[in-house]
């Protein structure tokens, strides 16, 4: 058995945690490849260290003396190294970075930094080997993450290792420079390095136990999901929830490694499973709710529209000349409807509404904002019949007026639209015919 266990920030954020890291990984020796990101906050309104990494290099590069905001950046490195009774010294680290940001090596070696010397720290803590992101993680030329030469060179260099810290965030390019990922982009780390070990879980720690039914801003303590399948996820994410870094989906998926998520502050709970299709019974039957608000509809008329062939994609192409996508496109015989990010549309408005004149000559163009979406999203509603009932009379008893509806053909997700100022209200009654009736 091997799992690739990636910690987050705030995972990290101290010595207490890192010692909670450290029982976490000796409590199971198949975690044998290790992946930290930089330390995160220690409490809500702390400051991460890549973001005093990035504040200390544009002070650099606007030529200030950087010399007290390094020492903070410093400061927080030497609480964890004491707190944890080590003997380590970053001092000659921080020189070389002090010179590098004075030299202007960039705002991603800058930001890199911080797991960097997080990994230095993990794996002398753990007694593990460190490996440099920079050796084994690659960007071609252009910049781009190249998978599969980082794919051959991470197995090379792994093959023979029983165990290793390899920091999270960043790779190197040809030239040697450092590049990291989008922000959150250790997930991406833990999961090439999972699929380079053929891993047989990828854990990815964080402070919660999993992903949530629903987001728990609107609703207080919602469920945890105990499994999930990627396409269900992908629907999930799409619409708002935020679990882990998209890209880090890919390589484990395409291998058929299950990611776990877990809660390094509670790890006796299980957390949850992704993977890729399952025969386990959703605990409910919907697998979760997310939604987004802020969306327009544009809602077009015109007699006899069904009789028109082409209509559609007149409409539609009007929408691609202006580089806008769609989000939906509900229709009556003669009504078309095209659902759209309101951020997205606002500033062509007027050259769409010109264009769907000239294009389809409807009979009135309306249109509707500040609405919002919601995608009630289970694998187990293909086969339960009265799905979509009970969200409907759900909705009526909140007294929430439906706008729209939608329900994809393979049947695991159906998504309807309310009034922006009804979206949590609807959250709250989908997820309590749902979930808190069964409990
Ligand atoms: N430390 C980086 C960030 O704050 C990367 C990560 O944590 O995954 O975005």
């Amino acid at each position: 058995m091997k799992k690739v266990v990636k910690f987050g920030g705030s995972s990290l954020a101290s010595a207490g945690q890192m010692k909670k890291v450290a029982d976490i990984i000796r409590s199971d020796e198949a975690r044998r490849y290790v992946i930290p990101s930089a330390p995160g906050k220690r409490y809500s309104d702390d400051t991460k260290v890549t973001d005093l990494l990035y504040r200390c290099y544009d002070a650099a590069a606007a030529g200030e003396d950087i010399t007290e905001k390094l020492q903070v950046i410093e400061n927080r490195y030497q609480e964890i190294i004491d707190g944890l009774g080590l003997e380590l010294s970053l001092k000659e680290e921080f020189e070389l970075i002090q010179d590098y940001f004075m030299r202007q090596a960039g705002r991603d070696y800058a930001a890199s930094r911080g797991e960097y010397l997080n990994g230095i720290i993990m794996a002398n803590y753990l007694g593990y080997r460190f490996i440099d992101a920079a050796e084994v993680v690659r960007f071609d030329e252009k910049g781009n993450f190249d998978e599969e030469q980082t794919n051959e060179v991470l197995k090379q260099r792994l093959k023979n290792l029983e165990n290793a810290v390899i920091p999270g965030f960043y790779g190197a390019m040809p030239d040697g420079s450092i590049k990291t990922f989008s922000r959150g982009g250790s997930d991406v780390t833990g999961s090439i390095v999972a699929r380079a070990v053929r891993a047989d879980v990828y854990e990815n720690w964080t402070d919660v136990s999993g992903v949530m039914v629903t987001d728990p801003r609107i609703v207080e303590n919602p469920e945890a999901i105990e499994t999930i399948t990627y396409r269900e996820l992908r629907e999930l994410s799409y619409m708002g929830a935020s679990v882990m870094h998209e890209d880090a989906i890919f390589p484990v998926r395409r291998e058929g490694i299950p990611i776990n998520i877990r809660n390094t502050n509670r790890p006796e709970d299980k957390g949850t499973l992704i993977v890729e299709s399952t025969c386990r019974q959703p605990k409910y039957i919907i697998t979760g709710i997310a939604g987004k608000k802020d969306f327009c509809a544009i809602n077009i008329e015109k007699e006899m529209m069904n009789a028109e062939i082409g209509f559609g994609r007149k409409v539609l192409q009007v929408f691609e000349e202006n580089g806008i996508s769609f989000e939906h496109t509900p229709s009556g015989i003669d009504t078309f409807t095209v659902i759209v990010h309101q951020s997205e549309f606002v500033e062509k408005e007027q050259s769409v509404i010109s264009g769907l004149h000239r294009a389809v000559k409807p009979d009135s163009i309306d249109l509707e904002s500040n609405l919002a979406l919601i995608a009630i999203v289970g694998r187990g509603m293909k086969a339960a019949k009265g799905t979509a009932g009970r969200v409907f009379s759900a909705l009526a008893h909140a007294n929430v007026n439906i706008k729209m509806i939608d329900q994809g053909s393979s049947e695991l997700n159906i998504i309807i639209g309310v009034r922006n100022e009804d979206f949590e209200t609807a959250v709250r009654a989908i997820y309590d015919i749902f979930v808190t009736v069964q409990l």
